[in-house]
C-alpha cells in the first residue's frame, strides 16, 4: 500500500525506536506493546512494503491511538506518529475498510450531525440573536450540559447566543477519517454558519483545535475570531467583568492536550485558577500533559478509556490534588466515571462560579 513519502519516512524512523513508549496513555492503560507508537509504525512499515496485508487487525490498531500527540511532543528527533496514523485512517476509509464502529459514527455525523446520531435539542432554551456565538460542541450537546458555562457568561454581562441547530465542527470526522473530502465538507458547512458571527467562543477544546488549525491548513476560510472558552473567561476576569474572590481552595489544572499541545494555550487556565484560589500543578503538565479522556474512543474502547482516566487520577493523587479542574468535556466525562471519593472534579466554569 502506498503512503506519502513524508509518512513513510516517519514510519520508518519510528519502527525500531523505543524512546516514547512510556508516554502513551493508551499503552500505559493496556500494557500492550501494540499500543506504542513504535509498534504501530512497525506494522504500517510492513503494510507499506506489501509484506503484510492492511488487515482488519492492523486497521483496528490504527484506531487504538488517541492522536493525543504525547509521543510527538516527547520525540527529540521530531518524528510524528499522529501524522502517519491519520494518513493510515484515511487509507482505510478510501479502501472501504473502516471498522464497523467507525463507519457507524461517520454515517451518524454525515446524516444526523453527530457521532451520537440526532441530538435532542428540546432542552436547549431559545437565545436572542447576537454577533457572539457560544459554540457548545457535539459532546456537550449530546452527553453533558453547558448550563454553567452559559450562567458564567450571563453573569459577566456577555451578549451571546447559542444555536439549537449548531453544525458539527468536523473534529470527529478529522479524528476518524483524517483529511478526507467528507471531513472537509463538514468543516466547510460549519465555517459557513460561523461566518454570521464576529466572535465564536469555543466551549470544547477539540472544536477550537480544528477551527484554529485544520481549517487554516486546508484553506477553509473562517471569518469570525475564534477564542477558546478558557481564554475568553480569563479575559473577562482580567478586564474586571467577572469579579472573582481569591479563596483558600487549591486547584490543579488537568491541561487539555488540544489546548496545551495543539494550540499552545496553557496560561489562561492558570490565570483563572490563581485569581480564584491557589494553584497546585499536576504531574506532567502544560505541554507534557497526559490525556484523561476521548469522547470518540469512549464509544468503542470504553474499558481502556476508563483505565486511562484512572491512571490520571493516580497522578492527581500523587500530587496531593484537592480539586482537579478540566477544560475538556470528554476528559470531564471520562474522569467523572472513575472519580475517587477524596478528590473533587470541576469544570473550569464550576471553579469560577464557586468563587464569585
Ligand atoms: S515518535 Fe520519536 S520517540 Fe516516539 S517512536 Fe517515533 S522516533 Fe521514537
Ligand atoms: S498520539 Fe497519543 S495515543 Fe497515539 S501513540 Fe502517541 S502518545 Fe499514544
Amino acid at each position: 500500500m502506498e503512503f506519502s513519502p513524508k509518512s513513510k519516512q516517519h514510519i520508518d524512523s519510528c519502527r525500531f525506536c523505543w524512546m516514547c513508549h512510556h508516554i502513551c496513555p493508551i499503552g500505559n492503560a493496556t500494557g500492550l506493546e501494540r499500543n506504542t507508537a513504535r509498534a504501530r509504525a512497525l506494522s504500517l512499515s510492513l503494510v507499506a512494503r506489501d509484506a503484510i496485508d492492511y488487515s482488519d487487525d492492523v486497521i483496528s490498531n490504527v484506531y487504538e491511538c488517541a492522536l493525543c500527540g504525547a509521543c510527538v511532543a516527547d520525540c527529540t528527533t521530531g518524528w510524528d506518529p499522529v501524522m502517519f496514523t491519520k494518513e493510515a485512517r484515511l487509507k482505510a476509509a478510501l479502501d472501504g475498510h473502516l471498522p464497523k464502529y467507525i463507519m457507524d459514527m461517520v454515517s451518524n455525523v454525515m446524516e444526523k450531525g453527530s457521532i451520537y446520531g440526532k441530538i435532542d435539542t428540546d432542552k436547549i432554551p431559545d437565545f436572542k440573536p447576537s454577533d457572539t456565538l457560544l459554540f457548545i460542541g457535539e459532546v456537550t450537546r449530546a452527553k453533558g450540559c453547558a448550563k454553567n458555562a452559559v450562567e458564567l457568561l450571563q453573569r459577566a454581562g456577555v451578549d451571546f447566543t447559542v444555536l439549537k441547530d449548531e453544525p458539527n465542527s468536523g473534529y470527529s470526522m478529522d479524528f476518524m477519517l483524517g483529511a478526507s473530502a467528507e471531513t472537509k465538507a463538514v468543516m466547510e458547512k460549519c465555517a459557513k454558519v460561523l461566518s454570521n458571527y464576529k466572535t465564536v467562543i469555543c466551549y470544547d477544546p477539540s472544536d477550537a483545535k480544528v477551527m484554529l488549525r485544520e481549517y487554516k491548513e486546508w484553506g477553509i476560510e473562517l471569518k469570525p475570531e475564534v477564542v477558546t472558552f478558557t481564554a475568553f473567561v480569563a479575559g473577562l476576569i482580567k478586564d474586571g467583568k467577572l469579579k472573582v474572590n481569591k479563596t483558600d481552595l487549591v486547584f490543579t489544572p488537568q491541561d487539555s492536550a488540544f489546548l496545551a499541545r495543539d494550540l499552545e494555550e496553557t496560561q489562561p487556565v492558570r490565570n483563572i485558577l490563581s485569581a480564584c484560589g491557589n494553584l497546585r500543578e499536576m504531574l506532567l503538565n502544560r505541554k507534557e500533559t497526559v490525556l484523561a479522556g476521548n469522547s470518540i474512543m469512549h464509544e468503542y474502547m470504553g474499558d481502556v478509556m476508563k483505565k486511562v482516566a484512572k491512571n490520571r487520577w493516580v497522578n492527581a493523587k500523587n500530587m496531593d490534588a484537592k480539586i482537579l479542574v478540566t477544560e475538556c468535556p470528554a476528559e470531564y466525562m471520562g474522569l467523572m466515571e472513575v472519580k475517587p471519593d477524596d478528590i473533587e472534579l470541576m469544570t473550569i466554569e464550576e471553579a469560577v462560579l464557586k468563587c464569585l
